[in-house]
This record gives structure tokens, C-alpha cells and sequence, in this order.
């Protein structure tokens, strides 16, 4: 499935459900993260673009560098929502996390987290109460498309 996803820059969101509570505990962040159904907004700018990001996301099995990778090692990928810059799309992370946020019944569980480059946006993961797919909800915001991780992709650590 990585193979539709452009090895080019641009902006995604992730879906991620967590099955058990999370304790996060990073030199600036600390908190818990309940059990439950997640989104997150990111961008990725380096080499290999959106697909290399995407892939290391899906990996359960790598050094935690960012705070979402604490996230994704514990929870399972359900879905993502990417496009490139390229395609004069106007999404960029920060407007997929106000449109996450601007969901019913979405919320910041725990403040800064994905966000500490960002001076704007409260959090860039967002709790979605329930078993909401929130991220197939805001493809409307920047021409974005939608894929729904298939789980043997999660486990084996898709490459
Ligand atoms: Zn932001």
C-alpha cells in the first residue's frame, strides 16, 4: 500500500488506535493517553517525502525520536490522509490538526504533544471520543486522499 503514497513532500493525518492507556513521559511532556481512537497531523519534508514517513509510522519496531512515535509503537495505524504539496494542495499539518480538532467531540488529550515546533496549534494529536475514523472525515480540507491501513501492514512492519 505504500506504493500510492508519493515519495514527495506534503501533509498527512494519521488515524491511530490506542488499546491500552499510554503513559507518556518525555523531558517536556508528561501525561496519560487513555485507550481509545486517535488523530494526528504531521508533514514531512525530508528525504523520501510522504511515503519514507508514512512507512516509519507503520513500523511498531524503532527508536522513539518524535512523541508520536511513542504512539505508534504502542497503538496500531488505522488510516491515513495525505497530500502532496505539489498538487497545490492547501493542507499543511497545522490545518489538518484545527480540522481534527474541529470535529464533534474532539479533543486535545494532552497539550504540545507533536506540536513543539508549532507556536499556533494546542496539540497536533487529537482524541476522537468513540471509535470515529476522524481522519477520513477532513479529505475535504486540501484535496487529500484517504487509505485505510490494512492491519497485516502494521505488523509486519510495511517497508
Ligand atoms: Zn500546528
Amino acid at each position: 500500500m505504500l506504493d500510492a503514497i508519493p515519495a514527495r513532500p506534503g501533509a498527512y493525518g494519521l488515524e491511530i488506535v490506542l488499546d491500552r492507556p499510554l503513559a507518556i513521559e518525555t523531558a517536556r511532556l508528561r501525561g496519560s493517553l487513555p485507550a481509545g481512537a486517535y488523530a494526528y497531523a504531521g508533514s514531512a519534508h525530508g528525504p523520501g517525502g510522504l511515503r519514507a514517513r508514512i512507512a516509519r509510522h507503520l513500523k511498531s519496531e524503532k527508536r522513539p525520536h518524535w512523541h508520536i512515535d511513542r504512539l505508534t509503537i504502542a497503538g496500531r495505524v488505522t488510516g491515513i490522509a495525505f497530500a502532496e504539496n505539489a498538487d497545490g494542495s492547501t493542507a499543511s499539518e497545522c490545518e489538518i490538526a484545527r480540522a481534527l480538532a474541529a470535529l464533534p467531540d474532539a479533543a486535545v488529550p494532552l497539550a504540545g504533544f507533536g506540536s513543539s515546533d508549532c507556536r499556533r496549534c494546542q496539540a497536533h494529536l487529537i482524541r476522537q471520543p468513540g471509535a470515529g475514523l476522524p481522519v477520513s472525515a477532513i479529505t475535504d480540507i486540501g484535496a487529500m486522499r484517504y487509505l485505510a491501513v490494512p492491519q497485516a501492514a502494521v505488523s509486519r512492519g510495511a517497508s
